[in-house]
C-alpha cells in the first residue's frame, strides 16, 4: 500500500504543481452509522439465535457485503411472504413500510428493524406532517427502497418528485399547505435545486425541520467536492443501485474531475481510464467497507500511484446503538448467564 500523509487535510495542488503520481483519499468515506449498525445487527443475529437468519432486501447496497453475509448464514429475500413462518426476518437499513410490519405479523415472524434512525427520522415526519392533512413532496429516486418505504408511511399524502425536471408535474391539493421532505442519500446540490424549483411554484412551501440528507452522505459529497478540485480522475467504491455512492461520481464530476467511475472493487479498473492521469481521486459509499478501498490502493500503488493523500475537510463520530430488538434479547441473555 501506498504512503499515507499524517495531515487530516492538504495544501491545494495548484499551491505546488508537480507531476508525481498521487492519490487524494477522501475521508470521511465508506461506512456510515447506520450501516454499520445493519450489518452487525445481522452478525448478532446470526450468533445469538443461529442460522439462517432471514433479511429482506439488500441489508445495505453492496454487494461483497451481502455475500459476506450470505456466507455466514443469511438468506436474503425479497418479500416478507417468503420467509417461513416463526423464522425471524431483519429489515434494511432502507426502513420499510408499515404494511410490511403487518405482513411479518401476519407471517409470525419474529422482526429485528435495523431501518437507520435516520430513515425513521424521516418516516416521522412524513406522519406528523399527514396528520396536518398537508400534501408531502417527497424528494427522492423512483423505486429506490428507502423511497418506497417513506411514502408507505401515508400513501395519500404524499407526491414523489425526481428531481428538478419533474416539478412542472407536481400536483396539490393546497398551494399554501405543502411540505418538502427527502431521501436521505441524494445529491444535496440537486435537491436544493428542486427545492428552489418547488418554491417557484408553491412559494409557502415548508421545509423539513432539519436536513432529511443524513449527515454521512453530506460528508461524503464534501470531501469528494475538495477532492475533485485538484484530481484529474475520481474513482469511487460502491454498487449501482447504492443511491450515495452513484451521487459521489456525480458531485465530482461536476466539481472539477475530468472524469469518474463507480467500481464495485479494484478487478473493475480499466488501465486505459488512468491514461495521462497524475491525480487520482478516490472514495467510497456509505455501504461499502474499507477492505474494498485498501484493495483499489494497493492496484494504485502497484502501478505508481503510492504517495497516499487524505483529503478530510471534516470529521465524523456518529454511532448508532443496535435495534432495539437484539438489544433488548442481548440484555436478557446476559441476566440469564449472571443467574444461572
Ligand atoms: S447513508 Fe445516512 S441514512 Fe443511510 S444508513 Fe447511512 S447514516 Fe443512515
Amino acid at each position: 500500500m501506498g504512503r499515507m500523509s499524517a495531515t487530516p487535510s492538504r495544501q491545494s495542488a495548484t499551491d505546488a504543481p508537480d507531476e508525481r503520481r498521487r492519490v487524494l483519499l477522501a475521508a470521511p468515506r465508506g461506512y456510515c452509522a447506520g450501516v454499520d449498525r445493519a450489518v452487525i445487527a445481522v452478525e448478532q443475529a446470526l450468533e445469538q439465535y443461529g442460522a439462517p437468519v432471514y433479511v429482506r432486501h439488500e441489508i445495505v447496497h453492496n454487494k461483497y457485503v451481502v455475500k459476506t453475509l450470505e456466507k455466514k448464514g443469511a438468506i436474503f429475500v425479497e418479500e416478507t411472504g417468503e420467509v417461513p413462518e416463526g423464522e425471524i426476518v431483519i429489515f434494511s437499513a432502507h426502513g420499510v413500510a408499515p404494511e410490511v410490519h403487518k405482513e411479518a405479523e401476519r407471517g409470525k415472524l419474529a422482526t429485528i428493524d435495523a431501518t437507520c434512525p435516520l430513515v425513521t427520522k424521516v418516516h416521522k415526519e412524513a406522519v406528523r406532517f399527514a396528520k396536518e392533512d398537508y400534501d408531502i413532496l417527497l424528494i427522492g429516486h423512483e423505486g429506490h427502497e428507502e423511497v418506497i418505504g417513506t411514502s408507505g408511511e401515508a400513501p395519500e399524502h404524499i407526491t414523489l418528485v425526481d428531481g428538478p425536471d419533474d416539478v412542472e408535474n407536481v400536483e396539490v391539493r393546497d398551494p399554501e399547505k405543502v411540505v418538502w421532505l427527502s431521501q436521505t442519500t441524494l445529491s444535496v446540490d440537486e435537491t436544493m435545486e428542486t427545492v428552489d424549483a418547488l418554491k417557484g411554484r408553491y412559494p409557502n412551501l415548508l421545509s423539513p425541520p432539519s436536513d432529511d440528507i443524513c449527515y454521512a452522505t453530506q460528508n461524503r459529497q464534501t470531501a469528494i467536492k475538495q477532492v475533485a478540485r485538484d484530481a484529474d480522475f475520481v474513482l469511487v467504491v460502491g454498487s449501482r443501485n447504492s443511491s450515495n455512492s452513484v451521487r459521489l461520481v456525480e458531485t465530482a464530476i461536476a466539481h472539477g474531475a475530468r472524469d469518474g467511475r463507480l467500481i464495485d472493487n479494484a478487478d473493475e479498473i480499466d488501465e486505459a481510464w488512468l491514461e495521462g492521469v497524475t491525480t487520482v481521486g478516490l472514495s467510497s459509499g456509505a455501504s461499502v467497507p474499507d477492505v474494498l478501498v485498501d484493495g483499489v490502493l494497493e492496484w494504485l500503488s502497484e502501478r505508481g500511484w503510492e504517495d497516499v493523500e487524505l483529503v478530510q475537510p471534516v470529521e465524523e463520530r456518529m454511532q448508532f446503538s443496535l435495534p432495539k430488538e437484539l438489544r433488548r434479547d442481548l440484555r436478557a441473555e446476559a441476566a440469564a448467564r449472571r443467574t444461572g
